[in-house]
This record gives structure tokens, sequence and C-alpha cells, in this order.
């Protein structure tokens, strides 16, 4: 057999058969571009984001899983904004055709739009070193969109469910630590596997004054709401929401994944104090668990507060790709 071209492979793996308009996609993959019909009284929110190996994944990932991470960062960019996930398109750069890639990354990659209602609506395919973009688009009522400039002095802080897995995980890859099998499953899914918070973003809108996801570390996460929105905050370290598994890691260990982690997309958000009960309200409709982890106050900066209420000296470094 010939070996499968650049146009065989968009349309064995990537062009679903089936219906190619809705009321969204009116031309989806095949011409020179899509067509989209955005929703009367709508915005349309865009993100965009790259994988690239041994940056944001590694080697031993399942191809499926890959699929799904690779649209699962971007989704939770959208869900961070309020938004409904409505079409993707995917650039991806391969070493080979690697038919057993593909297959595994497609129906990893499909499996999570079929779940958010996501149409891939086009792309681009190249030759080179692997490499993953995918851009999304999704829609949010006129004016509706969750910023991160709204925090407000006394807004409670929220963060929905558990931070700090993926660290450990990368941690068990690079060697520090080790952990019996059942526990690095359930660690290695948090890194491979992530969920991103889409019904609990779209349940905030009009509620949450703020909101950000968590892919680079809380505290860092957290410091570009404080930056945009020009307030401070103090954070109880007790309350962050964790693992039994990385609860039972030593103090600094869990410090360093609980605040510093990265890739644990979750939504963390402000509040109105007077709006506590709305907020749980919506996360039992986006059946979504959330925790009150600390407040806004006008003092500028990240204060960190242990269980009795002492002052941390954290010195904290979220990840930056031309500094770590
Ligand atoms: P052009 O040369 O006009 O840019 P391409 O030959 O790159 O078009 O792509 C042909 C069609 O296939 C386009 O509709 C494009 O959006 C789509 N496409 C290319 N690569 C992918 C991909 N990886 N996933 C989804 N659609 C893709
Ligand atoms: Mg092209």
């Amino acid at each position: 057999m010939p070996p499968m071209g650049e146009f065989d492979l968009i349309a064995r793996y990537f062009a679903r058969p089936g219906p190619t308009a809705g009321a969204t996609v009116a031309l989806g993959i095949g011409d020179d571009c899509a067509v989209l019909t955005p929703a009367p009284g709508h915005q349309w929110l865009v993100s965009t984001d790259m994988l690239v190996e041994g940056r944001h994944f590694l080697s031993t990932v399942s191809p499926r899983r890959l699929g799904h991470k690779a649209l699962a960062v971007n989704l939770s960019d959208l869900a961070a904004s309020g938004g409904s996930p409505r079409v993707c398109f995917l650039s991806l750069a391969l070493p080979k055709v690697d038919e057993a890639f593909l297959a595994g990354f497609s129906e990893g990659l499909f499996a999570l739009a079929d779940a958010h209602g996501v149409v891939l609506a086009g792309g681009d395919t190249t030759a080179g070193p692997l490499n993953i973009n995918i851009t999304i688009m999704g829609e949010v009522p006129h004016g509706q969109a969750l910023l991160r400039s709204g925090a407000r002095v006394d807004d409670d802080l929220w963060v929905s469910g558990l931070l700090g897995d993926a660290r450990l995980a990368l941690e068990v890859f690079r060697g520090t630590v080790s952990l019996p099998g059942e526990a690095f499953d359930a660690v290695r899914q948090a890194m491979e596997l992530p969920q991103p918070r889409v019904a609990l973003g779209r349940a905030l809108r009009g509620l949450a004054s703020s909101a950000i996801d968590v892919s680079d570390g809380l505290a860092g996460d957290l410091g570009h709401i404080l930056h945009r929105s020009q307030v401070g905050a103090r954070l109880h370290l007790a309350d962050l929401p964790r693992s039994s598994v990385l609860g039972g890691m030593p103090e600094d260990l869990q410090r360093l994944c609980l605040l510093t982690g990265g890739d644990d997309y979750e939504l963390v958000f402000t509040a109105a104090a007077q709006d506590r009960s709305r907020v749980l309200e919506a996360a039992r409709e986006a059946a979504t668990p959330v925790y009150r982890i600390g407040r806004i106050e006008r003092e500028p900066g990240l204060r960190v507060v242990d269980g009795e209420g002492r002052l941390l000296d954290l010195t904290l470094q979220s990840f930056d790709h031309f500094k770590s």
C-alpha cells in the first residue's frame, strides 16, 4: 500500500462522515475556510493552545489521552470565560504518518469533543516535529464573558475540584517521588485526562466577579486575577482541596504541588460573600465541587496563611516557559 498522504489522512481521521453543517457550522472541513454562523445576541470567545512534546506532555502518554488533553486545555480556557464551546480547529505537525497514533489521538479528541458538543471545523496538517495546536471558539451572551479583572475587595475566593495531583505525577515521572501503583494511576489520570470545568464556568455567568483556569499553578494564575483586578488576596493553605494521595505526602511537597503545580485545569474564581449560597447552587447544578479558599483584600500581593492563621514566608514560582 502506498504511504498515506495528507488529504487521505485528514479524510480518514479528522473529517467525519455525516452532516457537515449545523446551526453554528454552516461549512466545516473541506474548503478554504469554515463558515460559521453566530447565534443572535452572542459574542465569540476564541482561544488557542499549543502542546509541544517534552514541554506539555511526555512521550509516555497514550495517543488517546493526548487527543483528550489537547482539546481539554482549550476547553478549560473557554470554561474560565463562561463560554459554551462550539467549534475547534486542529493544526498538527507529525514526524510521520503513524496510523496507530492518529487513530488513538482522533478517538480521544472526538470523545471529548462530542461530550461538549464541539465540532472540528478545520485545521492544518504538516510534517515536522510532533506539535499540536487547537483553536477553540465558543459563545457567550453579549457582555457576559467572565474576566480576570472583576475581583472586588472582600470577595470570596473559590476553587473547583482538586489541586496538585498533576504535579505530583510529574514528580513521579521525574523520579523525585515514588508512589504505589494505584496511587500513581490516580495522579497520572489527573495529569493526562483533565476534565475541563465547562458546566461550572457557564453556571458562574453573572455570578462570579472574576475567573481564570489553573494551568500554570494556583499562585501564579491567581496572581493574574489580582494584577488585573488591582487587589490582593489571603489564601488559606489548609483549605486547598487535595486528593488523599497528595494529602499523604510531606508538607513541603504538598505546598509545592498545591500552590505552583500547574496542569490542574480547575477554575479559580471570586464572588461576593453575599452570593455564597448561589455559588454552591451553581456548583451543584454543574455537578462540580467547589471550595472557599480565601478572600480578596485591598493590600496588593498574595498572602498564604497556615491552619493557625500564621503568615507563611513563601517564594512562589509559577511555571514560565522561558524561565523554568
Ligand atoms: P489549504 O491548503 O487551502 O489551507 P488544506 O489542504 O490545508 O487547505 O486543508 C484542506 C481542508 O482540510 C481544510 O478545510 C482544512 O481546514 C482541513 N484540515 C486540514 N488539516 C486538518 C486537521 N488536522 N483537522 C481538521 N481539519 C483539517
Ligand atoms: Mg492549510
